[in-house]
């Protein structure tokens, strides 16, 4: 019997979405500071240890935020060091999600980004209720 061809979309290429719970678990773990450098997707590194072999260093520093550190190796040349090898993070205990976890998407980068802001000074302005918010500027041609 003839049957019409059907062509079946599946989300099979698309990388499964994993597990909220499990992100959201790891989030609850996370201090300030691992909150910030996941907020801002950068860490902030700073001079932590050099440890000199016979023919190189090695370079560790620390973030400030998150305490996470990385190490490299720079070589000695004629005029002064060179970096040798890419930067290896040593990630803390609890920082990296599992594996299994949903990757932290735009809605809990949201949150992160307010955890970050808000938990700062924050100065209230009394707004002049007669004063529109300030316009996106447009542009004009004529
Ligand atoms: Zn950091």
């Amino acid at each position: 019997m003839a049957q019409a061809l059907r062509v079946v979309h599946e989300e099979s290429t698309e990388p499964l979405p994993g597990d909220p719970s499990l992100t959201r678990e790891t989030m609850a773990q996370w201090r300030a500071g691992q909150k910030t450098c996941r907020a801002r997707k950068r860490h902030n590194w700073g001079p932590f240890t050099v440890w000199e072999h016979r023919d190189f260093y090695e370079v560790v520093e620390q973030c400030s935020h998150c305490r996470n550190r990385r190490s490299a190796e720079f070589i000695k040349t004629d005029h002064g060091l060179r970096k040798a090898t890419g930067w290896k993070a040593d990630y803390r205990d609890g920082y990296l999600l599992p594996r299994g976890a949903m990757r932290i998407d735009e809605d809990l980068g949201d949150e992160l980004t307010a955890s970050d802001i808000l938990s700062r000074k924050v100065v209230e302005v009394v707004d002049d209720p007669d004063d529109e918010k300030p316009a996106t500027p447009k542009r004009t041609r004529k």
